[in-house]
């Protein structure tokens, strides 16, 4: 969703126009505990279009005088926002705080509307047009307590921002994409088998690389799936020399194919450094993980116990991958592999809106503030989901979060949304 950010200096109106726009009347500041007034972003919609508006008027809560308070405002605006709604007030004209604000927004690549505030009638609409002078094109004259001229504004808003991409980066159509991935002999092909084995199989050869995989379309559960590289699952390539560089290139090939990597492993065995590095390439690639434990049949109560060891040793990164025991060779449980599948998928795509966002980290900070460090105590600002699949979120901090606090940061998102199967990305954009 395209950011819009309201800046202005203080009484032009900015807030009674923020709330204009999203079409509420109560304050635009919320005054909960633990919530700081300058985290205020809202969802607001006009002719069928969705954004979100940040008000950036008490955006910094550090700074002393005016000027630095409008200078920290205006560049939050240009960093975060798509466009840049720039209120002045006309019955007063331009200051020395607006022409300050005019020169970061002149220098900053973003589209700006220019909203000129209390033209409550047409008497004072000429007001409005002597801000031509300002060189950012046309004066929208507005009364934003009267409502006069704000739809004008807004559809002059809509011109200027983004169209979102249908379904933002979700990847659209064709069949869901799935790379298995493991040591060799976990039974990777075994799966592979029973999943095909008595289903059509469709062979695809996605030609044009070097290592020239084959994909197979494989129906389960009334969907068609593409399994990704199959041909470096089914070929057994013996003794060539670099072969595990191959094998290992491979994999990370088919990872980075795929939306969802399934991860074999052999239970009976212990997780291993290879298992591992798999695992971290996944994560890397910001794909979602489902973790299959192979050979159950061979898993003892001795075995078990030990593995659930390992698992919290081993896999302390991952707690996140929705996990299934299976016995390839037989087939048992292995119709647990598709809703392992959808849900690893649903976490993927799981879109938070910025609203949501913002009250949730309120609730977090307050519950939980970063400690301070040297006399400084980092903030978080605002935050949006930038994409998703992965989920990825950027934060505006005051400072610099520490790694521990985006640990934190991280578990409670999962606590709030889910996100299950899928690795969260976490920007920080601290000002400073
Ligand atoms: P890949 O190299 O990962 O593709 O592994 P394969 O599918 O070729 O399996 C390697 C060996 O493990 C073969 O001898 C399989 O029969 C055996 N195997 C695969 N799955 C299972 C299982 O669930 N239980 C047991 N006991 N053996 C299995």
């Amino acid at each position: 969703v395209p950011v819009l950010a309201v800046v202005g200096r203080p009484n032009v109106g900015k807030s009674t126009l923020v709330n204009r726009i999203i079409g509420r009347r109560e304050a635009v500041v919320e005054d909960r505990p633990g919530v700081t007034r300058d985290r205020v972003s809202y969802d607001a919609t006009w002719n069928g279009r969705a954004f979100t508006v940040v008000d950036t008027g008490g955006w910094d809560p550090d700074a002393r005088g005016l000027a630095e308070r409008i200078a920290a405002q205006a560049e939050v605006a240009v960093s975060l926002a798509d466009a840049v709604l720039f209120v002045v007030d006309a019955t007063v004209g331009t200051t020395d705080a607006d022409e300050a604000v005019v020169k970061i927004l002149r220098k900053a690549d973003k589209p700006v509307v220019l909203a000129a505030n209390k033209v409550d009638d047409q008497r004072t609409e000429a007001e409005a047009y002597a801000l031509w002078n300002l060189g950012l094109g046309e004066p929208w004259p507005v009364s934003a307590i009267h409502g006069r001229g704000s739809g004008d504004l807004l559809d002059a808003v809509l011109a200027v921002l983004p169209d979102p991409p249908p379904q933002d980066d979700v990847p659209v159509g064709g069949p869901r994409r799935i790379a298995i991935v493991g040591r060799p002999n976990v039974g990777k092909s075994s799966l592979l088998n029973k999943l095909a084995g008595s289903e059509r199989v469709v062979v695809d050869d996605a030609s044009g690389t070097t290592v020239d995989p084959v994909d197979e379309l494989v129906e389960l559960g009334g969907r068609t799936w593409r399994f990704i590289d199959t041909a470096g699952i089914r070929k057994r390539v013996k003794g060539a020399s670099g072969q595990e560089y191959y094998a290992s290139l491979r994999t990370s090939t088919a990872i980075e194919r795929a939306e969802v990597a399934v991860l074999v492993v052999d239970g009976s065995q212990s997780i291993s450094e290879q298992d591992q590095r798999i695992i971290q390439t996944v994560r890397e690639s910001g794909r979602a993980l489902v973790i299959a434990f192979n050979k159950w049949d061979l898993v003892d109560e001795e075995r078990r116990y030990y593995l659930d060891r390992e698992i919290e040793r081993d896999l302390v990164q991952v707690p996140w991958a929705p996990r299934i025991n299976i016995t390839a060779r037989t087939g048992w449980h292995v119709d647990r592999l598709v809703p392992a599948l959808d849900r690893a998928l649903e976490g993927w795509e799981t879109r938070v809106s910025t609203g949501q966002l913002n009250s949730f980290l309120g609730r977090l900070v307050a519950e939980h503030p970063h400690p301070v460090r040297s006399g400084k105590q980092p903030k978080i600002l605002f935050g949006t989901q930038s994409s998703v699949a992965p989920p990825t979120f950027v934060l505006f901090t005051s400072g610099k979060l520490e790694a521990s606090y985006e640990r934190y940061i991280e578990r409670r998102l999962r606590e709030e949304f889910g996100f299950v199967g899928s690795p969260i990305v976490l920007q920080q954009r601290p000002r400073e």
